[in-house]
């Protein structure tokens, strides 16, 4: 897989400057959101089980906060980069805009690989994290939440070190908390609902029933889990899943034509979304290499692992079933690729609209920690329904008004909105 040849914040940079030019945006307002706002980068010294201290390195950058406090995930991630975090930070402030909540982009990050740490181990980074960064987040300034390798009970570790330090609660300094602790309900849901929203009133415009389709997934996470849970209840048909053998080191798809047992395969499958090779086998299932997924004969792809993971090595290898790419994860498709994509009119979902369920309920979850009162989770899920499927007409609609490809139409909107905010602010 070609994962390391692109510089996301490039992609990201990129990608801002054409639509940028399209929007004939004032050279102060472009120099200013092609750049992250602030960035922080810093060591965490932490003590391991064998008493030795490892110093781990983090990182937390906010791209821009006009239109609320920077919001964003923090990754555990072997391989992070500032740049893959400055990029995560940019499309941040788009994926906020383009649903139209009241916040901005940021995003965070520590270099470490969870699956050779233990949890106390995890826990002191997490601390560690908070200690080094604690005068520069907060709730009205920016609050942090889960992503890759970080779950509701590092951002409880996180949350608990914040309390300690400012001596009061603040329960909306951080999202994605366990249930009961301050979080929401539906927010484990929320990324893959929101992507399979997206993907339902996409096949509605072209007129397809989700029945009558077939998808394969990259990943098996949280939002791959969550996406083939909702598009399998819609009656469609998941073909293949694809995911990371941190044994062999290298990544597997899994296929069964008739269609994949979500169930059966979160039985098998590790917290960090791995699933058992050998167990998988004896369930009946192929086992293909990693890129497979992508070469299936299904109408819908559906990238929730990493990013660049389409790209021009690839791209070829398409299907030309393939009609709709969902994509659930950040940074999924190269601009090489994209152009591919493009040229071959498949009905692309772009990132920061297709997987915004996550962070519309995070927001969900910071309106509920303010007015202290937890709503149903029918409720969480249905105002989120509502807020994806409203974002998705509104990109269609101007995709179809001025003949846009659905990332620009996207990117139109949302970096209208921020460019506006940055105007009206006179910070530009
Ligand atoms: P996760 O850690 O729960 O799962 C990642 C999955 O990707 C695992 O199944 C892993 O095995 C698989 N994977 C890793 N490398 C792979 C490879 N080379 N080939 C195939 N599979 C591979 O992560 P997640 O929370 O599901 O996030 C997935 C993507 O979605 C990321 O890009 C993340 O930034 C993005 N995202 C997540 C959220 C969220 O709420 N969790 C929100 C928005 C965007």
């Amino acid at each position: 897989m070609e994962t390391s040849s692109y510089n996301p914040f490039q992609v990201a940079q990129s990608q801002f400057d054409k639509v940028a030019a399209l929007l004939e945006l004032d050279e102060g307002v472009r120099a200013l959101l092609r750049e992250p706002m602030r960035e922080y980068q810093f060591t965490i010294p932490v003590r391991m089980d064998d008493g030795r201290v490892e110093v781990f390195k983090g990182f937390r950058v906010q791209h821009n906060d006009a239109r609320g406090p920077a919001k964003g995930g923090i990754r555990f991630h072997p391989m992070e980069t500032i740049d893959t975090v400055r990029a995560l930070a940019m499309w941040m402030t788009w994926k906020c805009a383009v649903v139209d909540i009241p916040l901005g982009g940021g995003k965070g990050g520590v270099i470490c690989d969870p699956h050779h740490l233990s949890q106390h181990e995890q826990e002191r980074i997490c601390r560690g994290w908070v200690r080094q960064i604690a005068r520069n987040v907060g709730p009205l300034s920016d609050v942090p939440a889960p992503d890759v390798m970080t779950n509701g009970q590092h951002m409880l570790w996180m949350l608990d070190e914040y309390e300690m330090i400012s001596g009061e609660h603040y329960p909306g300094f951080i999202t994605g908390k366990p249930v009961g602790m301050g979080g929401s309900l539906g927010r484990t849901e929320a990324t893959g609902f929101g992507v399979i929203y997206v993907l339902r009133e996409a096949l509605k415009v072209l007129g397809l029933s989700p029945e009558k389709t077939t998808a394969s997934v990259q990943g098996f996470g949280n939002v791959a889990q969550h996406a083939v849970q909702l598009y399998t209840q819609l009656g469609g048909t998941v073909v293949a899943v694809s995911c990371w053998d941190q044994a062999d080191k290298t990544s597997y798809t899994f296929r069964r034509k008739s269609g994949v047992n979500l169930e059966e395969l979160r039985a098998i499958s590790d917290k960090f979304g791995g699933i058992d090779k050998n167990r998988a086998r004896d369930l009946g299932y192929e086992q293909l290499p990693g890129e497979a997924w992508l070469e299936q004969d299904v109408d819908i792809l559906i990238p929730a692992a990493l990013e660049n993971q389409i790209n021009r090595g690839n791209v070829q290898k398409l299907s030309k079933r393939v009609k709709i790419i969902a994509e659930g994860a950040n940074g999924p498709t190269t601009p090489e690729a994209d152009e591919v994509l493009r040229q071959r009119n498949i009905f692309v979902l772009p990132d920061f609209l297709t997987n915004a369920g996550g962070v519309t309920c995070s927001y969900f979850e910071q309106v509920q920690c303010n007015t202290n009162y937890f709503w149903e989770k029918e409720e969480v899920l249905k105002r989120l329904d509502s807020k994806m499927t409203s974002a998705f007409s509104a990109v269609h609609d101007l995709a179809c008004r001025q003949k846009l490809y659905m990332r620009e139409a996207a990117y139109v909107i949302a970096i209208s909105r921020v460019a506006q905010a940055v105007r009206l602010r006179g910070w530009a």
